[in-house]
This record gives structure tokens, C-alpha cells and sequence, in this order.
């Protein structure tokens, strides 16, 4: 199938994402993964993008245009994809449009992961990580043994610049301004399934299923 998953940042898109892809051989691209992998890579992207995304704003629709156009365009999209964090913007929606339709990849389905906006601050100011082994981690909900240290290496846990509170609100306004309307833009064609994003992982999941069914 080929998906696009939509929602608020910490709406659980990309956990959901990454198991749909595990079970079903679609692949799983996230923006904001290609993009983070430029900027600690130090690439020339990822030096132009490091700023704006530290900020919590969005990179301009034709550099992450350019970066979809060219993923979708390797042969492991051709058995299916995942697309989590694109598009955010009518802009970029419109240009999906014009690639899928050059290379006759029409979409399946349109998720949308819906989450109040005071579940998504407490979950995403309380994101934590490893730097060194990347295990993930949630001061009130998975917290590691010893406040702020990780599990398995001991290494100091660290917060994503764009995870504090002040750049979650900056990303939730940008999320409501910019994204939002993209949702209608797909309900217009029927693609749209709309699921709770607010329970457990296992039971977001089963929804999901059922809406990619349906
Ligand atoms: P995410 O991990 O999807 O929350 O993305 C992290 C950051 O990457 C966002 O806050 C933006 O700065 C940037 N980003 C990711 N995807 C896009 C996109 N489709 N359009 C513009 N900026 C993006």
C-alpha cells in the first residue's frame, strides 16, 4: 500500500509507522528522519535546515520536496510506503500529487493520528534518548532506572532541541496553520481515516489495521 500518515508531532505517527513497515515490508519514510541524519552528518542540507528545525519551524516545501521526490524515486518504494511527516503543507501535498502521478503511484489511504494538544506537550516534553545507543525514553512514562542516565550504557540522556516546551508550542501552531489543511485536501477524494491517537500504542495500532482495511 502506499500511505501517508498525518498528525501532530508526538501523535505516534512515526512509532505506528515504523511497526506498520516492520510487518509489511512497506517502506518507511520519515522527513524528519532524513533530514535530522543530514544534520548530524553535517551535509551541506543538513547545515542549511539545522537552524529553522532547532527552532521548530518547517524547511521550505522545495528542499524537503526534493528529498521525497528522490526517496520515492528507489526501487524499495516500489513495494509500498510510509510516508510520516509528509506532507505538511498544501504546497507539498500538490507536489506529492504531480510525482505519484508521473510514476502511477496513486496513494491508499490517508491516517490521520489524532491527540489533544495538552497530551502532546506531556509527551513530547518529556522525550529523552540515549546519544549513544539512541534507546528511547519518557520521564514519566518509560523512565530509565536512574533518573537521566541510560539503561543499558549508563550515558547521559539528552532532550532534542526542538522537544522543549516553548518548540513544541511553535511546532503545534505550525502544525494547526500549515498541516491541518491538508487533511481536508485528501477527504475531498475519500482517503481519509481518522483514528484515536490518545490510547496505548497496541490499541493505536489495532485501530490502525482496521482503518487501513476499511
Ligand atoms: P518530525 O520528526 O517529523 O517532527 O520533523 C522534525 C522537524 O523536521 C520539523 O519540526 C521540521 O523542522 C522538519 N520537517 C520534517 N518534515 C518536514 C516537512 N514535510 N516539511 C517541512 N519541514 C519538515
Amino acid at each position: 500500500m502506499r500511505l501517508v500518515f498525518e498528525g501532530p508531532p508526538g501523535s505516534g505517527k512515526g512509532t505506528q509507522a515504523k511497526r506498520v513497515a516492520e510487518k509489511s515490508g512497506w517502506v518507511h519514510v520519515s522527513t524528519g528522519d532524513l533530514l535530522r541524519d543530514a544534520v548530524r552528518n553535517r551535509t551541506p542540507l543538513g547545515l542549511t535546515v539545522e537552524q529553522v528545525m532547532r527552532e521548530g519551524l518547517l524547511v521550505s516545501d522545495a528542499t524537503v520536496i526534493d528529498i521525497i521526490d528522490e526517496r520515492l524515486a528507489q526501487k524499495d518504494c516500489a513495494k509500498g510506503f510510509i510516508l510520516d511527516g509528509f506532507p505538511r503543507t498544501i504546497g507539498q501535498a500538490q507536489a506529492l500529487d504531480s510525482i505519484l502521478a508521473s510514476r502511477n503511484m496513486p496513494l491508499d489511504r490517508v491516517v490521520v493520528f489524532e491527540v489533544p494538544d495538552g497530551a502532546i506537550i506531556e509527551r513530547i516534553t518529556g522525550r529523552r534518548s540515549c546519544p549513544k545507543c539512541q534507546t528511547p525514553y519518557h520521564v514519566r512514562f518509560v523512565p530509565p532506572k536512574k533518573a537521566g542516565v541510560c539503561d543499558k550504557d549508563g550515558t547521559a540522556l539528552v532532550q532534542r532541541p526542538d522537544d522543549m516546551e516553548d518548540r513544541v508550542r511553535t511546532r503545534l501552531a505550525k502544525y494547526h496553520e500549515d498541516t491541518a489543511p491538508v487533511i481536508p485536501f485528501y477527504e475531498k477524494r475519500g482517503l481519509v481515516r481518522k483514528i484515536d491517537g490518545t490510547a496505548a500504542p497496541e490499541q493505536v495500532f489495532k485501530s490502525l489495521e482496521r482503518a487501513l482495511e476499511s
